[in-house]
């Protein structure tokens, strides 16, 4: 795999038959996300179990990231048929779920008539349209057209997140979360996150034991939090559409490369969301803008990057991937791993009050200096939790990154880790037969050669939670 940066891409009507999946995978998608937005539990499980399926046929890993859709305020549909909502118009807008109209829109949501005060900025399908609200009175809210626009389906109705009542994660989210640890989801994204208290309510084991955790940052409060919600979750998400109707547009890119930078320094994958190639849900091609926005995204630390509509509702969802995929590749080609890897000699922190990560810390650190003097173009990195082969990545290494683990689960969560290949390998006693089976797995799945010099990361034994060991190793001859 010359690819090194992740693709998560969402899975919706577009995409979720057994054929289109199979070619996703085929094109590269190394994470599946199931919105449950816009489905119910059951459906969600069944898009779950087949794809579990299809990537066990085509003897691939594929994560599953499960997005709790959290105190997100949708319009009731506005039908199948684009409807314009015209500038400098009146609308009103009411709680109801029937239907919504150019000029009456219904939301999924009781709160809005108490939420929200004259003068507050309503974006609907990220940033689409704007209104502008002007009266509060009975039961329905005035606004004015502020832009207009196109809308379809059921548009996402954003109230900036410091007027939300609504916490998250919700009862409904806690329901959804139960059902899919019992699934055995590999990934859960919190969306609406605004502290790190938010994180702690979301009943899973910690991780290693339960899924990953993934919080969206995705408002302000989230911003100003920052440090402790990355602290408090395994992954992170810039969730760019509901972020960029949350702060003013031009502080995005920059939000995006700080948020990316706390994520490298303390370990955990950053995921860069929305509207990444957005023009191609209708079009064969993606903007110039768009190319250049997945490139820098990988420039800017980026684990993943994620396909949204483009893939759950687009035209072609096996074109998207396949033109994400080449992008991503090209710019890893062009990647400065040297310059990252001194850099982040001074960014990364690390929990000096747990001596086992510390000390996971240091031999990372060791490995990614010692591949690089010897010239070593592969990394084995046996790990239990995936924590060795998450600070692994951190350096983003020239070398390839093999991840072995014992737990399917583990194997799984790794599809996330940026230049990783993850790969099964069975339970061993004792270090020296967890690296000669390391080194003959990799061997046999195609990861190294014969012959091959590489490094060889584990514990001493399985009992250990640091990463003890590194061995330069030559590839035994089958
Ligand atoms: P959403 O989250 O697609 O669930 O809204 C991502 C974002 O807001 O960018
Ligand atoms: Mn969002």
């Amino acid at each position: 795999m010359a690819r090194r940066t992740k693709i998560i891409a969402t899975i919706g009507p577009a995409s979720d038959n057994e054929e289109t999946l199979r070619d996703l995978i085929r094109a590269g998608m190394d994470v599946a996300r199931l919105g449950l937005a816009h489905n119910t539990i059951d459906e969600a499980a069944e898009r779950m179990a087949r794809i579990r399926r299809i990537a066990a046929l085509e003897g691939r890993y594929v994560g599953i990231l499960v997005d709790l859709p959290g105190p997100k305020v949708r319009a009731a549909s506005f039908g199948e048929e684009a409807v314009t909502i015209i500038e400098d118009s009146q609308v009103s807008l009411r709680a109801g779920d029937r239907a919504s109209t150019a000029s009456d829109i219904e939301v999924d949501y009781e709160g809005l008539l108490t939420d929200v005060e004259i003068g507050d900025r309503l974006s609907m399908g990220d940033g689409r349209v704007i209104l502008e609200v002007q009266a509060v009175d009975g039961d329905r809210v005035s606004a004015r057209v502020a832009h207009g626009g196109v809308l379809t389906g059921s548009p996402g109705l954003h109230i900036p997140s410091d007027r939300l009542s609504m916490r998250a994660p919700t009862d409904e989210d806690l329901v959804a979360v139960e059902h899919f640890v019992q699934l055995g989801a590999d990934m859960i994204a919190v969306s609406f996150v605004r502290s790190a208290e938010d994180m702690a309510r979301v009943p899973v084991e910690p991780h290693p034991a339960g899924p990953i955790v993934v919080a969206k940052i995705e408002t302000r409060a989230a911003i100003q939090d920052l440090p402790a919600i990355i602290e408090a979750s395994g992954a992170v998400m810039v969730a760019r559409g509901d972020l960029g109707s949350e702060c003013s547009i031009e502080e995005l890119p920059i939000l995006q490369k700080e948020i990316i930078r706390q994520c490298i320094a303390l370990g955990r994958p950053a995921i860069t969301a929305t509207q990444m190639l957005e023009t191609m849900v209708a079009n064969p091609e993606p903007t110039r803008a768009e190319a250049s926005d997945v490139a820098n995204a990988v420039w800017d630390g980026s684990s993943a990057v994620m396909l949204s509509g483009e893939t759950a509702i687009g035209v072609d969802p096996v074109n998207v991937v396949a033109t994400m995929s080449r992008i991503a590749e090209r710019a890893d080609e062009a990647f400065d791993h040297r310059g990252w890897t001194s850099e982040l000699s001074d960014l990364r922190m690390t929990d000096t009050e747990d001596p086992d990560s510390s000390i996971t810390d240091a031999m990372t650190q060791a490995t990614a200096r010692a591949v690089d003097e010897l010239g070593i173009g592969t990394i084995l990195c046996v790990s239990g939790s995936g924590f060795t082969v998450r600070s692994m990545a951190r350096f983003r290494p020239a070398a390839h990154i093999v991840g072995l683990s014992a737990d399917e689960r583990t194997v799984r969560q790794l599809t996330l880790s940026w230049g990783t290949e993850p790969i099964h390998l069975p339970e061993q006693g004792h270090l020296d037969d967890r690296v000669s089976a390391a080194l003959e797995v990799a061997r046999n799945r195609g990861a190294v050669q014969a012959g091959e010099l590489v490094g060889v990361l584990a514990g001493t034994d399985a009992k250990s939670r640091s990463t003890n060991a590194l061995r330069i190793e030559r590839v035994p001859e089958a």
